[in-house]
């Protein structure tokens, strides 16, 4: 395996290693149909360095040939009320901001086009989805005849889609070479200097600042801080216009313009690589500890015979349990999403089951992968007579 110390956002060779997960799945939302399949599920090796020069975050032994994104992606959030709240209420403020009425929205990395689809019904508009996880059928929507899916990776080869706006949520993290993603956008928008585009990522300086190891997996090869992703926005020919942390400060938003010049103008929001570098330290420093401290907890939860369950099956799960190294400790694992029950976990070998296995499991401890649904989630387990003991990373 070769490590790549040139960094894939600003192109400098600066990029030193400061964390290590060895031998984890290498996708965690694809989900497979038999438990050997699970078991047998490619693994690989997990490297992070921090650039210097730029503050960016990667895996820098990170491998494109696992690139397989497909309909049998499973990463559809649409089930959560929580969640659901959220997106139309980001939805109405860019349909508002940017006038998208009778427009035409491009949306890559839409997923199953649930966002899309929103912002398309919000303003009457047309949409355009790139995705190869995307399945039209699945587009469940008053103007789904709007909407055009291209089951495909965006590349140049889709450049003369660019429409009014261009929207990239949750899908540039995946992105091994950064820079080379950014420019090709940049291109494709050529002397269009007011078409926006608007990208929704991970928050990764909450991720390192909190350590927050369940949110570091090999599906995720880059991680931005608000710094790390403007000065990358302005090195590839775009003003960055504003920077936010939505959804408990998890998700940052970066909203942008093409610029013919590069710009300074820096946001309130930035940190700067040396500020990361810091963080990234502290980080290497004390993970150790947070990691024994989850071990002694599941490994007592388990001694106790208090029947913990996991209660969300994607990437946050799988990272949760194979950074521990944990597995048989943890019995069960449910989803609110019905396209994942019955499906097994990537590397774990683990059925999902619906939360409604509960009633008959009854655990004593329900470990919530994302603090943000923890209210819902109690909700839902009093509907259902049970009053387990809520832990939430
Ligand atoms: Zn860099």
């Amino acid at each position: 395996m070769s490590v790549n110390d040139t960094c894939p956002s600003c192109g400098q060779k600066r990029m030193s290693v400061f964390y290590e997960v060895a031998n984890i799945p290498v996708h965690s939302c694809l989900m497979l149909k038999s438990r050997d399949e699970s078991v047998a599920f490619p693994r690989d090796d997990l490297k992070l360095g921090v650039c210097d020069a730029c503050g960016f975050v990667s895996n820098v032994v990170f491998d494109e040939k696992y690139y397989a994104y497909s309909a049998a992606y499973e990463d559809q959030q649409s089930f959560s009320p929580t969640f659901n709240k959220f997106a139309l209420q980001l939805a109405q403020g860019i349909v508002e901001k940017h006038g998208l009425r009778d427009k035409r929205v491009v949306e890559i990395g839409c997923g199953k086009g649930d966002f899309l689809a929103l912002v398309c019904e919000l303003g009457g508009n047309d949409g355009v989805g790139i995705d190869p996880t995307c399945v039209k059928e699945r587009i469940k929507s008053s103007v789904a005849d709007r909407i055009t899916v291209i089951a495909d990776y965006y590349s140049e080869k889709y450049s003369d889609y660019v429409g009014d706006m261009i929207m990239c949520r949750h899908t540039l993290e995946h992105i091994y070479r950064t820079n080379d993603f950014m420019s090709i956008i940049r291109r494709s928008l050529k002397d269009r200097m007011e078409t926006a585009v608007f990208f929704e990522i991970p928050d990764g300086l909450r991720v390192i600042r909190d350590m927050a190891f369940e949110d570091i997996y090999y599906e995720h090869c880059s991680y931005f801080s608000p710094g790390s992703a403007a000065r990358l926005f302005r090195q590839t020919g775009y003003r960055v216009t504003d920077l936010a942390l939505e959804y408990d400060d998890q998700y940052l938003l970066v909203e942008a313009i093409p610029n013919g010049w590069p710009s300074s103008q820096i946001h309130d929001l930035e940190e700067s690589p040396e500020d990361m570098v810091r963080y990234v330290d502290e980080y290497s420093k004390n993970i150790e500890t947070t990691l024994n401290r989850w071990r002694e907890d599941v490994t007592r939860m388990y001694d106790e015979r208090r029947r913990p369950v996991i209660w969300g099956s994607g990437s946050k799960c799988v990272a949760f349990l194979t950074t521990i190294g944990m597995n048989e400790e943890i019995e069960y694992v449910v989803d609110i999403n019905p396209h994942r029950h019955g499906k097994f976990i990537p590397g774990l070998g683990k059925e999902i089951k619906s939360p409604e296995f509960l009633k008959q499991y009854d655990p004593q401890v329900v470990i919530v992968m994302n603090r943000i649904y923890a209210d819902e989630i109690r909700e839902l387990l009093a509907e259902m007579k049970l009053a387990p003991e809520i832990v939430a990373l």
